[in-house]
């Protein structure tokens, strides 16, 4: 499988409420034994934390179960090797290979969506697996449900097990890593010097993903060990300017159209364009409603950038939307989901 990296383990992953479910689900797989959650499915957006929750879980299981053979990989490495098997005519080592670990995990699945032959190796592989009674661990950056170019009898496959998603995360998460990380370095250079509220300024201004923020510590660090400055609010403001202004991007209409008719599988032209069938319309209002609610726009504004809609028009289209995610399971997961990846 892929190397796994040493420093994603369970002692340095943080927990709080938006990943708490998650990392007890891990911590209760890697314990292996016959805990029922086949497979496991973790989801949500970048950089919450899948792939080191995954790392843990490898670490952890074999550390108790040295015997045992866990396989970590991407969905685009498990494409890339069943291309490769099936180029050599080895596919039957390919196959073997799968079918004799006792731990399959498989990160960012969502890559196989809409590749036929690839999603029809991985059916049989997770059957094969499941029937044996192996743990199947699956990341991916949305639930099953909402794939698109996944094959059903996979979706469902997939939702058997326990299915759990990463939230995005609160400023109390976004600190608490921040404290973890800098007692890292700290460590290693303790003559260095962060100034009183340096990390809490980060947690709050830094909110897309946790990359992003230990990107940001990391280099605030390297920047104030060169020059032998404590780092100040001041410093940080500077040497962090780029991340901070684009963390601060506004979220466009054309952002929320452009996703939305993705989503939809819908032409970007039929956002603003006049068709009324169904199909298109109930798209074209969830963006004028996530456009209301994500930007600062007024009724005409949107109406305008909606191929020039009477703001009306753009107050019904919210008022329907806002009436179905109250009726409408399915509709609302969808708003919320689009929402996110919007905000991400
Ligand atoms: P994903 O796979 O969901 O995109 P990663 O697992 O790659 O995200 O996480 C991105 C980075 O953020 C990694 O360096 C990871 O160690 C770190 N990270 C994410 N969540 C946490 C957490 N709760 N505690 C500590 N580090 C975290
Ligand atoms: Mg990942």
């Amino acid at each position: 499988g892929a190397p796994l990296d040493p420093r994603y383990t369970f002692g340095n992953f943080i927990v709080g409420k938006p990943n708490e479910l998650a990392h007890a689900a891990a911590r209760r797989v890697a314990e292996g034994g016959p805990v029922g959650f086949n497979p496991l499915f973790l989801y949500g957006g970048v950089g919450l934390g899948k792939t080191h929750l995954m790392h843990a879980i490898a670490h952890d299981y074999q550390t108790r179960h040295p015997m045992a053979q866990v396989l970590y990989l991407s969905a685009e490495q498990f494409m890339y090797r069943f291309v490769q098997a099936l180029r050599e005519s080895t596919i039957m080592d390919f196959k073997g290979m799968f079918r004799n670990v006792n731990m399959l995990m498989v990160d960012d699945v969502q890559f196989i969506a809409g590749k036929d032959s690839t999603q029809e190796e991985f059916f049989h592989t997770f059957n094969a697996l499941v029937d044996q009674g192996k743990q199947i661990v699956i990341s991916a950056d949305r639930a099953p449900a909402e794939i698109k170019g996944l094959e059903e009898r996979i979706k469902s496959r997939l939702s058997c097990g326990l299915i759990v998603d990463l939230h995005p995360t609160t400023y109390e998460l976004r600190l608490g890593i921040l404290q973890s990380k800098t007692e890292g370095f700290r460590a290693q250079q303790p003559d260095l010097e962060i100034g009183t509220g340096v990390l809490e300024f980060l947690a709050n201004r830094i909110t897309t993903n946790v990359r992003v923020l230990e990107g940001a510590l990391q280099r605030l660090f390297a920047h104030a060990s060169l020059l032998r400055r404590e780092i100040t609010l001041e410093v940080a403001q500077e040497c962090l300017a780029d991340i901070l202004r684009t963390n601060d991007r506004k979220i466009s209409i054309d952002d929320i159209q452009r996703k939305v008719a993705e989503h939809y599988n819908i032409r970007l032209a039929d956002m603003v364009g006049p068709k009324r069938a169904r199909n298109v319309a109930r798209p074209r209002q969830i963006a004028m409603y996530l456009a209301k609610q994500l930007t600062s726009r007024s009724l005409p504004e949107i109406g305008r950038r909606f191929g020039g809609r009477d703001h009306t028009t753009i107050m019904h289209g919210i008022r329907k939307i806002e009436e179905l995610v109250t009726e409408d399971h399915a509709l609302a997961e969808d708003v919320a989901l689009l929402k996110r990846l919007l905000e991400a």
